[in-house]
């Protein structure tokens, strides 16, 4: 049996022990309702707005300005929605966003665009995959309602300049929302300093459970109800709230923010070394600017090679990672993230994703670092591209 390499942390984490140990006490003993007047219930209560502290403590906010979600998904919805159904109210309905966002933006983007008739500006992020803040400057306009773009991307790791575009939009008068789902846990987030009006966060990406999020909305910025019923998070989101995955989601959170200095350096050394040696593979391309990256996250193309072929491979050889490509949900097209980077169709298919977590080991490191050179050349020794590249029949593109 080969050894087992979770290299996918982007796509998901394993919850700490931490976190599962938070969640056990209201799974088990203290199920009752946080709206219920009993005691069983106004201890969940308490968990809950406990919870809710500590997550703002996290990210720099107030606790009346966190709003439990079931996901990063749930959160963006409702943001932009939000933003932009009061931005239509006072006839604006122009929104600037980028070309790489998480499909939970762009689709309902798309939406919106499409079914309610608002205008939607994809900005550029260049061949480095960093929005640049003058480009978001440039964009506005007088019919402007939100800003949305990405904190860290999550195919190619890039870090955008999040503090600069927050002030460029504050100054504009813009609400600005960024999707900080691969970045919080990982990298300093901090709402007051970075200008931010309203973020999402998804727990079981540091480590937390799945199926919980939260979205923040600075004081002052208004936030229309997502979901319609009861009474909770004030109004804003209905449903009786998921106590034990939320109570989790703080504890990650707060678990990964203490150790985010020693994470990252861990996750920096490992991740430098995997680069350095897979960077060797010829005609093998790094993707992201390196000098603005989440520190576990690696993504490389490689000429003449299928993503899908590596990924099952590396499976075989228990390693689990992913590609950039769309292929495992059904689409034969490659990641709009590496296109939208400039890179060709058939470079963009041959993409591999990488991406550690503080649970990984130099001894990970290795196996990576053997295996996938090894899995390049046997797809390679089979691809008729590839061939025809070697006999000097077709131009190498990187
Ligand atoms: N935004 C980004 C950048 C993500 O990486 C993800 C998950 O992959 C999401 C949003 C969606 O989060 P969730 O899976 O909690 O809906």
């Amino acid at each position: 049996m080969e050894r087992k390499v979770y290299a996918d942390n982007a796509a998901t984490t394993a919850m700490s022990r931490t976190a599962i140990e938070a969640m056990l006490p209201y799974l088990d003993g203290i199920y009752g309702n946080p709206s219920s007047l009993y005691s069983l219930g106004q201890r969940a209560k308490e968990a809950l707005e406990g919870a809710r502290a500590d997550i703002a403590a996290c990210l720099g906010a107030q606790a009346n300005e966190i709003y439990f979600t079931s996901c990063g998904s749930e959160s963006d919805n409702q943001a932009i929605r939000s933003a932009a159904h009061l931005g239509a109210l006072k006839g604006k309905k122009h929104i600037i966003s980028t070309a790489f966002e998480h499909h939970a933006v762009l689709h309902t983007l798309d939406r919106l665009k499409r079914e309610e008739g608002f205008e939607v500006t994809l900005l550029d992020v260049h061949r480095g995959g960093v929005v640049r803040p003058e480009e978001v400057q440039a964009a506005i306009r007088p019919d402007t309602c939100l800003v949305t773009v990405m904190f860290a991307n999550n195919e190619i790791g890039t870090v955008q300049p999040i503090a600069e575009i927050g002030a460029v939009c504050r100054a504009a008068g813009v609400t600005f929302h960024t999707d900080a789902v691969q970045a919080a846990g990982h990298i300093p987030v901090n709402v007051a300093e970075q200008n931010i009006d309203m973020l999402s966060i998804s727990a079981h990406k540091f480590h937390g459970p799945k199926g919980v999020g939260a979205l923040y909305c600075r004081r002052g910025v208004r936030l229309l109800p997502f979901i319609d019923g009861g009474a909770q998070e004030r109004g804003r989101r209905a449903g009786t709230e998921n106590v034990a995955g939320i109570c989790a989601m703080a504890a990650a959170l707060k678990e990964a923010c203490a150790n985010m200095n020693a994470n990252a350096a861990k996750l920096t050394k490992l991740r430098d070394r995997i680069v350095a040696e897979l960077t060797k593979i010829p005609h093998s391309k790094l993707n992201g600017d390196m000098a603005r990256h989440l520190p576990g996250t690696i993504n490389m193309c490689f000429e003449g090679i299928e993503g899908e072929g590596l990924l099952l491979y590396l499976d075989d050889m228990g390693i689990c990672a992913s590609s950039g490509s769309a292929c495992t949900s059904g689409s034969l097209d490659p990641s709009h993230v590496l296109l939208a980077i400039g890179l060709p169709h058939e470079v963009a298919h041959g993409s591999l994703r990488i991406s550690l977590s503080e649970y990984n080991t130099e001894e990970d490191a290795d196996h990576i670092i053997k295996c996938v050179p090894e899995v390049v050349e046997k797809l390679r020794a089979m691809s008729p591209v590839w061939k025809e590249m070697e006999r000097g029949e077709k131009q190498h593109i990187i």
